[in-house]
């Protein structure tokens, strides 16, 4: 028995989020990635890991409002922050160190969750 989400609700959720913070991707794509949580492209189209299916239901939240928030801004700077914090509480916790069992080693930082995006500054 899994606890996990399937990546049809998963959908839901990311659909859900982006309702409520009035973006709109243009591709959801889940599929396997081994050193990223999830990726957002200057095209619109977001990549979510397979993981994330089985991760925390927090964490996920946490990951889905961050990607879909790189659609309205490219950095992450401190109104991206501060939109974090009003829409996922406690993701810099969440989000600092390695989390979850599925997930050894992986560090979920911000700059790993975008490494592309980790020459921004975060100060
Ligand atoms: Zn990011």
């Amino acid at each position: 028995m899994s606890r996990g989400r399937s990546a049809a609700a998963f959908r839901a959720d990311v659909d859900d989020w982006a309702g409520r913070l009035r973006v709109r991707p243009r591709e959801v794509h889940i599929r396997r990635m081994t050193r990223k949580w999830a990726s957002c492209s200057t095209a619109g189209r977001l990549t979510f890991s397979r993981d994330l299916l089985r991760e925390d239901p927090l964490f996920r939240q946490a990951v889905i409002v961050h990607e879909l928030l790189h659609l309205r801004l490219p950095n992450h700077g401190k109104l991206f922050r501060s939109l974090m914090n009003a829409y996922s509480p406690g993701w810099s916790s969440l989000t600092q160190g390695s989390l979850g069992p599925n997930a050894p080693g992986r560090c979920t930082g911000i700059s790993r969750l975008c490494p592309a995006r980790s020459d921004i500054d975060l100060g």
